[in-house]
């Protein structure tokens, strides 16, 4: 058994970066890592743009302009002001090339075609000038970039539909345990909805990696292997779900050891999720995630989420994690590391009730995790613990 920084050296240590790479559009490109920088290939803003609504002026030394006409959002017309005239505009559209501030209509006041200024004007004001944004040529986003829905906006509004990502990492699923069953099944006694397997593939989902194959399988060594095999053809990671424990029909650290699967560790110093198995198998790595759902989620974002992140490309070392004070007190005797489910409002974060790992009811109400070193602790209210911060959270 291993404590946890240990295991999630080794995480990282097996990790590598995926090196082919695809060209897809950006519909396509959520949770993807760019495999080249991008270089802008227009300026942003293209042309001179009026960020209010108001009049666009040719400054002068009065208060007073004659009003010329309107250009509204799209309009090209690049009509030519003297100082003392001004043009009605609107926010997004282009500033004539002889205007040199605009101001709000709401400091201003018109009559017929004069209009009166009631403050101050500035050179430049209310105008956003060409390339203030992203210079052509530049290269705004680098290599290893995760692109996200902000990421993907931000190339649009460059013109460009396609980049080259590096490739997704092959995912597949085993579910093992012959009292699984599927919500549309009849229910009989001693089996169990299963729910890993939804569990997992939306976690993926949700890093842009969609699986390749979900198996389910019986408690027994030849199912096992044979389930293995197939999944490992189709897959850059096969993870796992149950059987890795030390039960009579746990037969999945025996079918990996059948299989070849050279062992870089298996349990972990942690509560949830002790008995987690890393392996590998030539290039293909092999997570077995203990069967308890909050175990297999808590090893997925703790484990699983850093190599992912490194295959495809980014730097990431995993989930968020930030020094927080705590909402209460919390003591516990658990001699080994705890991951517990919790609540994070920028300010503090509170453990919620039901950590047991095979509890989902904390975990779906959880955007953190609150990280407690080994040994067990006695700590107040308003001590530092470290937290990790699920994805979507926001920190701000
Ligand atoms: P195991 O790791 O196989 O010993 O399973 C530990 C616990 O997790 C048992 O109570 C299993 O019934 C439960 N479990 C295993 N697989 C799943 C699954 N796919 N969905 C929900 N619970 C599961
Ligand atoms: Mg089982």
């Amino acid at each position: 058994m291993i404590p946890v920084e240990e295991a999630l050296d080794l995480v990282l240590k097996n990790s590598y970066s995926l090196k082919e790479t695809e060209t897809l559009p950006l519909e396509e490109c959520l949770g993807k890592c760019l495999a080249n920088s991008i270089q802008a290939p227009i300026d942003l803003p293209t042309f001179k743009q009026s960020s209010m609504d108001g009049y666009a002026l040719c400054l002068h030394d009065s208060n007073r302009y004659l009003i010329k006409g309107e250009i509204k959002a799209g309009e090209s017309s690049n009509p030519f002001l003297e100082p003392g005239e001004c043009v009605r505009i609107f926010t997004g559209a282009v500033v004539p090339d002889s205007a040199n501030a605009v101001i709000m209509q709401e400091q201003t006041n018109h009559k017929n075609k004069v209009l009166t200024i009631e403050i101050p004007v500035k050179n430049g004001q209310n105008i956003r000038p060409i390339g203030s944004q992203v210079q052509k040529g530049d290269f705004p986003l680098e290599k290893g970039q995760v692109l996200q829905a902000s990421g993907l906006a931000f190339l649009q509004s460059l013109g460009i539909h396609e980049v080259e990502v590096i490739r997704s990492p092959r995912v597949t699923l085993i579910l093992t345990g012959n009292e699984l069953i599927k919500p549309t099944e009849t229910f009989t006694r001693g089996k169990i909805y299963e729910s890993n397997s939804i569990l997992l593939r939306s976690a993926l989902q949700q890093q842009g990696i969609e699986t390749q194959l979900i198996s389910f399988t019986e408690d027994n060594l030849k199912a096992t292997i044979h389930t293995l095999e197939k999944a490992f053809l189709k897959a850059d990671v096969v993870l796992v779900s149950g059987g890795i424990s030390v039960g009579d029909y746990d037969f999945v650290k025996q079918a990996l050891e059948a299989l070849d699967v050279k062992q870089i560790f298996y349990k972990v110093r942690q509560r949830p999720g002790k008995p987690l198995f890393f392996g590998k198998k030539g290039a293909k790595l092999v997570f077995a995630l203990p069967g308890n759902p909050a175990s297999t989620l808590s090893c997925f974002y703790v484990y699983v989420l850093p190599l992912l992140a490194r295959m495809k490309g980014s730097r990431s070392d995993g989930l968020m994690r930030v020094s927080i004070p705590i909402e209460h007190d919390f003591s516990s005797k658990e001699p080994r590391a705890l991951f517990l489910k919790a609540s994070f409002n920028n300010k503090t974060v509170s453990i919620l009730d039901h950590q047991h790992s095979s509890m989902l009811i904390s975990f779906a109400k959880a955007n953190a995790l609150v990280y407690i070193p080994e040994q067990g602790i006695d700590i107040k209210k308003g001590a530092i613990v470290e937290t990790l911060l699920l994805p979507n959270t926001i920190f701000t």
